[in-house]
């Protein structure tokens, strides 16, 4: 069985691991902070989730998740990724087990939480263009009857395929906005750190 604080790890590691590459691109379209906010935004997490029980439920660990990332990671990025990790939590209550299906609740109250905060839509060159179309994808799997490896690995590609669409247009949310047609050309790192942080997730739950 998977427990939340090793799916957590998972997560926050592959983000610290891709702090360079997510400032760089960050570097191109915004501030240039992007990889470090959320590098730092993790060790904080891994410091609060350190002080939680080996077998802590998956909705008490992601909401110790949403409040470290709110309080340590300031810009754009640390108040919707912490909204969005705070209503995941809300959607997996009392579940000791992630299947698809409740994977696939989570993901979309994550969503929704991003854009009640931050007020996008798909097509802005944000986060929300790798994650709608993920959760797009792993609905389509799971109607199709896939099994949970084929629902999860069509969410991580069009999570993926999503980031190569967020180079073909032109930020309308964000820092990124400010720098009109310039912004095409480029892969939005909050798309990037969302398929980042898919993947890994995944390649945990499969
Ligand atoms: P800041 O831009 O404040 O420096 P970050 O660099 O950490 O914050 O995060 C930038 C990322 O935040 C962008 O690449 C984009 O994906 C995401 N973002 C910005 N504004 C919004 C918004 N309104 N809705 C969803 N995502 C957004
Ligand atoms: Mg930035
Ligand atoms: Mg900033």
């Amino acid at each position: 069985m998977i427990r939340a604080k090793d799916a957590v790890k998972a997560v926050g590691q592959a983000v610290i691991d891709n702090k360079v590459f997510l400032t760089e691109l960050d570097q191109a379209i915004g501030d240039g902070d992007h990889g470090i906010n959320m590098a730092r935004g993790f060790e904080r997490v891994f410091e609060k989730i350190d002080a939680l029980q080996d077998d802590t439920d998956f909705s008490t660990v992601l909401k110790t998740v949403g409040m470290a990332l709110i309080s340590s990671v300031g810009g754009a990025a640390g108040p919707l990724y912490g909204t969005a990790f705070l209503r995941a939590a809300g959607a997996c209550k009392d579940k000791t087990e992630i299947d698809v299906v409740t994977a696939k609740t989570m993901l979309d109250a994550a969503i929704k939480g991003i854009q009640d905060r931050g007020k996008a839509q798909k097509g802005e060159k944000t986060m929300l263009d790798a994650l709608i179309p993920a959760s797009e994808a792993m609905g389509k799997s799971l109607a199709d009857g896939k099994d949970s490896r084929a629902c999860l690995s069509a969410a991580v590609q069009a999570a993926a395929d999503g980031v190569e669409y967020t180079k073909t247009i032109i930020a309308t949310k964000g820092r990124a906005s400010y720098l009109g047609e310039r912004s095409i050309g480029h892969q939005d790192p909050g798309a990037t750190s969302s398929t980042i942080m898919l993947e890994a997730v995944c390649k945990v739950l499969k």
